[in-house]
């Protein structure tokens, strides 16, 4: 099944309007970031280094935040992983404090799985233009038209959200729970993202409705760019976040979630990849392989003209500095509502419980 959703807003090229005010509306919102010589960015890694100990704090990091903080969060004893790992880690540490360093709906996550740790957040405004593109009401709303499906959501969304679905997914493990619910007989609706969707929905050959956003930044990665770069590296090996336009996975080597990714770069034999995701994947990629080359798949423009060009904005917020004023004043705590973390709890405990009955590791760009 085909049959797209109706979403907010209501066609493709509206939702490309919307994309582009939403960064553009970003971009003017932030000042410019400042540019911290090496002598200052030291002595805000100490000074973090201090408080996190000082105050039983643990840092973790996504693969997408500036190698920095991921190093940070590696000097210090935490972690640097996908969304749900930062997640899980997070509720299984030692430790009175969590921070995190991600996006919104991150730490969210952090605060359903540890509801007896402060979770901090360098900048409460890091969002996802997948949570924003979902509106608990319209999807609900939604949901509500179709009663007789599944509702499987992937882990980039709202609480609220994910409160409202019978399963939360990452992208490490979606192919199986939908191949799953599909042997069960069981009919879906997918959101937020239609590229991950319509790609388990080509694998699995599963009944799918598809919610109608993406993730402005692996939209940006274009098939004809990409075929270029591959005439130029002719020995290089594309891998791709299913996030990314059909027409790009289509060329792509390996499709996977962030860690399939980092994991085929160490193991495939080639010293050379392009690699169809956000670039802060790269400081990962190189640690565990330093003696091979990655290079950034080419996006739809450069500088002004792209809209991210393969570095989400959202998760280039969180800074040392953010994350200093964040645990000196202990400001920026995210919050869920402990009635809506209830419900939330449900799919992403079956998600678990799934993974551990298959003796699967639940990893992915939750
Ligand atoms: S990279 Fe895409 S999916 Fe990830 S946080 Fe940014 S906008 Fe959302």
């Amino acid at each position: 099944m085909n049959e797209q959703a109706p979403n907010f807003p209501d066609s493709a090229s509206d939702r490309l309007v919307s994309d582009n005010l939403l960064v553009r509306n970003y971009l003017a919102s932030v000042p410019v970031k400042k540019i911290t010589g090496e002598a200052e960015q030291q002595q805000y890694r100490r000074d973090i280094a201090a408080l996190l100990k000082e105050k039983k704090a643990v840092l973790v990091a996504h693969y997408y935040t500036d190698p920095e903080l991921q190093s940070l969060a590696e000097e210090t004893g935490g972690l640097v992983a996908d969304s749900l790992e930062m997640a899980r880690f997070g509720r299984d540490c030692e430790g009175d404090m969590l921070v995190v360093a991600g996006v919104r709906f991150m730490g969210e996550t952090a605060c359903i799985l540890s509801p007896n740790k402060t979770v901090l957040m360098p900048d409460l405004e890091a969002t996802c233009s997948l949570d924003i593109a979902c509106p608990i009401e319209k999807f609900s709303a939604f949901c509500d038209q179709h009663p007789d499906r599944t509702v499987v959501v992937y882990a980039n969304t709202s609480a609220a959200v994910k409160a409202r679905a019978d399963w939360v997914v990452t992208s490490s493990i979606a192919l199986e729970i939908v191949e799953h619910l599909k042997v069960r007989g069981e009919k879906i609706i997918w959101a937020p993202d239609k590229h991950l969707g319509r790609y388990i929905q080509e694998k699995t050959g599963a009944d799918m409705l598809l919610w109608d956003s993406a993730c402005i930044v692996h939209e940006e990665f274009k098939a004809k760019g990409l075929l270029d770069m591959k005439a130029i590296y002719p020995n290089a090996k594309v891998l791709a976040h299913p996030e990314s336009p059909s027409s790009v996975l289509a060329i792509a080597d390996v499709v996977g979630s962030t860690s399939q990714l980092i994991k085929a770069a160490c193991e495939l034999p080639q010293d050379t990849f392009i690699v169809a995701t956000d670039q802060g994947i790269f400081y990962k990629m190189q640690q565990l392989a330093p003696e091979k080359t990655f290079i950034v798949a080419p996006t739809a423009g450069n500088d002004a003209s792209c809209r991210s060009c393969a570095s989400c904005p959202w998760m280039g917020m969180n800074s040392l500095q953010a994350m200093y004023q964040s645990l000196r004043d202990g400001s920026n705590q995210i919050t869920v509502d402990p009635a809506i973390a209830k419900k939330a709890m449900i799919p992403l405990q079956r998600m678990l419980d799934f993974a551990a009955q298959h003796r699967m590791q639940v990893k992915g760009k939750a």
